[in-house]
């Protein structure tokens, strides 16, 4: 099933059970997202934006037209010498309203509207707040994971469809050229996979029970899921797991069910991160990993084997959505 998620599955593409559109029976799995453009269709996302290769260009202004969406390039809006612009890549607004995406074209272009362009974008105004904080150390300070889990009420069953441990977009700082060195290995370590594309929602949410993420993550995955269930599906797969989360670059998904405080017969699933190989060994030994008071520990015939507490990672139980109940939120998919 993972397979569905791998970079070059289908040449890149998403095949639809449902067509979006009169032909319109696959997505690319980037240029957008399928969780933007989700997003946009859905209104959960009033605007999304995509980098786009000059040669997928026709394609994706297909994709527009035949969806019913405006596409327009913000260099006309921002000049080739805007702050955003890196390297060759283009970048394109999408959105149902083209007066409103000129505006956000506009706001994009200074660094000082962040917040007025986080808000186009459909973040809810508590996790602007926070993702403020984050901006605000320059990079150097918590991780926006550590952030979103601290302030999280109910830690003990995280949902799924707000997992961001895989989501690297807008959490690593211009300026931190240590934190770009670490993407940078962990998607060279990773190279089947596409990290920008491993998450529901693409914003960082203020706690993982913040309401209102909630209730667009329930329409972002609902649509995904009548459109195309078995990506939904794997999706689900690879982000409903416990993750031991030492940090932003160190962590380990488990393939296994937190239940009474404990991970029975754990597995660590891919992709990998940074995690030294030394605690990956631990892992990979263990046949019980316990957890107490939020943190994890893994077992070998009852014996630990961490030496230190200190070496106690997080856990983010992400789970499954429970069977036939319907998420905070959520309603039938469908274009509105
Ligand atoms: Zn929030």
């Amino acid at each position: 099933m993972e397979a569905l998620l791998s970079r070059n599955y289908e040449g890149g593409t998403i095949r639809l059970a449902r067509p979006l559109a009169p032909g319109v029976s696959r997505v690319n799995i980037t240029d957008p997202t399928f969780s933007d453009l989700a997003g946009v269709l859905t209104g959960a996302k009033p605007v999304t934006y995509t980098s786009c290769s000059h040669e997928r260009l026709p394609l994706l202004q297909d994709l527009c037209a035949r969806l019913k969406l405006k596409c327009i390039p913000a260099e006309k809006f921002a000049g080739r010498s805007c702050f955003h612009m890196e390297g060759s890549k283009e970048i394109f607004f999408i959105g149902r309203d083209e007066k409103l995406l000129t505006k956000a074209a506009l706001t994009w272009k200074d660094p000082k509207n962040n917040e007025r362009w986080s808000v186009m974008l459909g973040y809810p105004e508590c996790c602007i707040r926070m993702y403020r904080q984050w901006l605000d150390t320059m990079g150097q300070g918590q991780d926006l994971v550590e952030m979103a889990y601290k302030g999280t009420a109910g830690k003990e069953k995280l949902d799924f469809r707000m997992n961001n441990v895989y989501n690297y977009s807008s959490r690593i700082h211009n300026d931190n050229a240590a934190d770009q060195r670490s993407y940078a290995k962990v998607e060279k370590y990773n190279s089947g996979y596409v990290f920008q594309t491993l998450h529901v929602i693409g914003w960082h949410p203020c706690s993982y029970d913040c309401p209102r993420s909630l209730r667009k993550a329930a329409d972002i995955f609902a649509f995904i899921k009548h459109y195309a269930p078995e990506y939904a599906a794997a999706l689900e797969a690879a982000l409903a797991k416990p993750v031991l989360f030492w940090g932003k670059y160190r962590y380990a998904f488990v393939d296994g069910r937190l239940k009474d405080g404990r991970i029975a017969g754990p597995a660590v699933s891919l992709p990998r991160s940074l995690l030294d190989d030394g605690l990956y060994r631990r892992l990979a030994l263990s046949d019980e990993i316990r957890v107490s008071g939020g943190r994890a520990e893994p077992f070998r015939g009852g014996k630990p084997l961490f030496s230190t507490l200190a070496a106690r990672p997080f856990v983010l139980n992400f789970e499954k959505l429970p069977a036939r109940r319907k998420g905070p939120g959520e309603r039938a998919a469908g274009h509105r």
